[in-house]
Order: structure tokens, then sequence, then C-alpha cells
């Protein structure tokens, strides 16, 4: 294979990259082990050595001479794609820290660590007042960053585009505007027929945890996770820390009922791990061993949550594996379980909601986010508004801010513009489905054998190697043959519950 990296100011663009990559590693560590295995009270220590590290990172990403050395790189006339996408990477990266002002940097990363202590009582105490101030100064600093930041329409464009480049609210909104009402026609059709509808005696049914992480092991092993390179633990939030190409790092969450939210868990996050297990090996060290967007990131972990864990003929596949060793499954049948998998109802909680009402979850968010930065609301309505729209969503209204308003934690953490990437990535995990049924037609006959080999390379070589060397727009355009396109998603929802 030719090298991809040739040109000599991009080699020594990237020869000095690696300590800035060496600091992500040991920041990717820290952040491992905090949710994970540090004693409580480490916090405090870790909190500092973190920020201190993410100071260190910025200091040599802005450093005069790097930052010459990537203009120089940039100024090449005949560079390849591998070359233009480490620059485009680092160009993005270069271009935040320099628009945004330390100052503003700092209080951001100040008051965001705060809050995150702060919300996180106010959700156990429902009490909305306490964090009131500091989601305050959190919106009108992003606001700042994003008139910093720059952009051409709406001041939440600036914002979303950190998360997923060239994306504007613009789109964000005609994608919502062209699932809406059709989301809605399929809840109500689901609703009125009751197969999916309701409660599900599962969700109550409590299960033995040791037991669970057998299930959840043995699964994962099914899907094909290689332990040289994987390691399964266990946190209250599920996630996936990317190490490096050979390292990544699942939990999964064990609450003791309800066994499809540990099992689910572990299914995402494994979709997440993969993508980053299957970069091209000759981007290690370099900025292009990511994904290009959260959006795109969270179209792997949905694929393999909901195409191939919620289907009938993983569920059938599985289901011999369960029964033997679930006891809450004795008395259920395989059309049971995939009932369980589906089940369907408006909820209060977003990570809870189904694959058809999760959508709505993330719509009340990104106009509430998006009014809140145009500065068309106020921080003190949140709640009220909250509750209306979900209301007017889902059918159904929150008794407490606890599982409305401050239910999530993102906005604590300053991460505004991140909730329209989940619907991005559900719907390119319908696009994703639509174009593996084409070049392999016997997809579900596969999952039913728990054969994925085929399926893995198919994702490797379409979407997974390219890691971020393409801005997200351009891979979905290349890789899928099109633009994001949200009828797939409408498509295979109509056709699982129609
Ligand atoms: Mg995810």
């Amino acid at each position: 294979m030719e090298k991809p990296f040739q040109n000599k100011f991009v080699l020594e663009v990237l020869e000095r990259y690696k300590v800035i990559w060496s600091i992500e590693h040991a920041m990717a560590l820290l952040s491992w082990d905090s949710e994970t295995y540090m004693p409580e009270d480490g916090v405090e220590e870790r909190s500092v050595a973190f920020s201190q590290l993410d100071l260190l990172k910025q200091k040599f990403l802005t450093e005069e001479n790097f930052m010459k050395l990537v203009d120089r790189a940039n100024e090449e006339g005949d560079l390849n794609e591998y070359e233009k996408g480490v620059l485009r990477v680092l160009n993005r990266e270069i271009r935040v820290y320099r628009l945004l002002p330390p100052r503003l940097v700092e209080e951001l990363a100040k008051i965001t660590q705060e809050a995150k202590i702060v919300w996180r009582n106010a959700r156990i105490n429902n009490n909305f007042q306490v964090f009131q101030p500091f989601l305050e100064k959190i919106f009108s600093l992003s606001r700042e960053c994003a008139d910093y930041l720059g952009y051409k329409e709406h001041p939440y464009d600036a914002l979303l585009d950190l998360y997923e480049e060239g994306l504007t609210s613009k789109d964000v909104s005609q994608i919502f505007d062209s699932i809406k009402n059709r989301l809605k026609i399929i809840l109500d059709k689901i609703q009125s027929e009751k197969v999916f509808s309701g409660k599900h005696s599962l969700e109550e049914l409590e299960y033995d945890k040791k037991v669970m992480e057998k299930v959840n092991f043995w699964v994962a092993e099914k899907l094909g996770y290689d332990k040289k390179r994987f390691r399964i633990d266990v946190s209250a939030h599920p996630f996936t820390i990317h190490m490096g190409i050979k390292d990544a790092r699942i939990t999964t969450r064990y609450e003791g009922k309800d066994f499809k939210a540990s099992l689910f868990s572990t299914i995402h996050e494994y979709g997440h791990a993969l993508y980053g297990l299957q970069h091209n090996e000759a981007f290690i060290f370099t900025p292009l061993a990511n994904g290009p967007s959260l959006g795109l990131h969270e179209s792997q972990s949905r694929f393999w949550e909901n195409v191939i864990g919620r289907s009938r003929a993983f569920c059938a596949a599985i289901y011999p594996f369960l029964k033997e060793n679930l006891n809450v499954l004795e008395n259920y049948s395989i059309e049971d379980l995939y009932r369980y998998f589906n089940i369907v109802r408006p909820t209060l909680i977003r990570v809870d909601a189904d694959e058809v009402t999760y959508n709505f979850h993330i719509l009340v968010r990104y106009n509430l986010e998006k009014s809140l930065i145009k500065g068309e609301v106020k921080v003190n309505e949140l709640p009220t508004l909250w509750n209306n729209m979900v209301e007017e969503t889902l059918g159904i209204r929150p008794k407490t801010d606890s599982e409305g308003v401050l239910q999530d934690i993102h906005w604590s953490l300053g991460s505004i513009g991140y909730f329209p990437t989940y619907t991005i990535g559900t719907i390119l995990s319908a696009q994703v489905r639509h174009n593996i049924l084409q070049d392999i037609p016997d997809f579900y006959e596969k999952i039913s054998r728990l054969e994925f080999g085929e399926v893995k390379e198919w994702l490797r070589h379409k979407i997974h190697y390219w890691g971020a060397m393409y801005p997200p727009k351009e891979l979905i355009k290349r890789m899928l043959g099109e633009d994001i396109n949200p009828e797939y998603f409408i498509k295979y929802l109509e056709e699982k519950y129609f």
C-alpha cells in the first residue's frame, strides 16, 4: 500500500503531534479511570490533573512554531487526501483555540467543573433553582463562544459545528420537519394496535447481576470482540473510550432489573468501540484516528444496538443462551423477547426511550437550546417550557424537574449543540442498513447465525477505515452514495412496526 503521509511538512507536523496525542492518551485513561475505578474522594485531585493536561494540550497545539509549521504545510500544493485530512482536522482545532480568548476558555472550564457537581445534586434533590445560576452563566458564555467562532445565520450553528462539522441548524430543522409528523403517525399506530405498546412484564423482573455479566460477555464475544484490544467494565452511565486504535474500552450498567438496559448498553458501546478499532492502522498517533463527527460515531452504536440488536433475527439467535442463563425468561418465548426488546411508548427519560419516541426527546432539547443561545427564552423559563414541549410532543408531562429539564448531564458540561448528533446517528444507522442490504442481501440470515464477519468488513471498508479523513458530510456521500436521508429511517420503522 502507498504510504499515506509523504509530504515532509506534514510528516514533521505529525512527528510533533505525537506529544499532543500522548497528552490525549493520558487524558483518556484518566477519564476512563474516573468513571470506573477511582475512589470517590479522588475527584478533587483528578479534576486538577485533568484540566492541567488540557491546558498543556492547548499550549502545544497553539505554540507559535507548531502553528507556523501547520501553516507551512497548508501552503503545499500537491497534498494527497490523507495529508489534507490531517491538516483539516488540525486547522479546525487550532482555529477554535485561536478564536476563543483564554479568559473565556478558562471561565467556561471553571464553571462547568462546578456545574457538573451542582447539577448532580440538583437532579437528586429535584431542585432546579440551585442549578439555574450555573446554567445561566454556561449559556451566556456559550453564546460568547458562538460570537467569537462566528456563524452565518444562527449563533447555534457555531456550536453545532464543533460536534458535527458543517451541519447547520437549518439542516437539523429540515431533518426534524421531515420526520416529526411521520414519527407521530407511526407512534399512534403502534399505540392503537397494542402489539408493541404498553408496558412489558419483563421490565419489572429482577435479574442476577453476575449472570447478566456473563450474558453481556457472551454477546460481546459473539459480536467478535478482540480481548487483546477491548475491555468491558461497569459505570453508571455507559461510555466508550478510545485509548488508541488498539485499545478500546467500554462500560455497561447493571441496575438489577429490566435486563435489556444492560444488554443494549453493551451492544451500543460495542458499536462505538468497533469504529475506533477498525481505523486504518497507518492513522496511529495521528489526528485521523478518530470518527469525523459525533453523529457518524453514533450511527455505528445505533446500528449495532437497534438494527442488529433489536432485530428478530438477533433476538431468536441469542434466545437459547439467554433462556438457559437468565431465570427471568423462564416463561417467555422468542416472540415475547422480541416484543420486550421493541416496546414503544412515550416515556419521560431520554436514555430509556425506544427507537420511535427517542427523537422527540432530542427535538425538545434542540429547540430549547437553540432558543436559549439566541436569547429568545430565559433559563428561568426552562422547567415550564420543557414540560410544555414534552407534553406537546409525547403527550405526557413530567411531574418533577428531575424527570424533566434536569435529567441530562450535557448542559452542565457546556455541551450545547451536542444533542442533534444523536438524531443524526439514528437516521444514519438506518441509511447504513439500507446500503448493507444492497451489498449483503442475506444480512439478516447472517445475523440469525451470529455471523458478523462480513458486516464488520463492510463497515470497516465503507466507514471505519477512513477515520476523520473526510468531513462527515463528504464521508456520508462517498460511502452511502447520497447525503443524510431520513427516508430510510422512517421506512425502517414502518417495515418493523406495521
Ligand atoms: Mg453513543
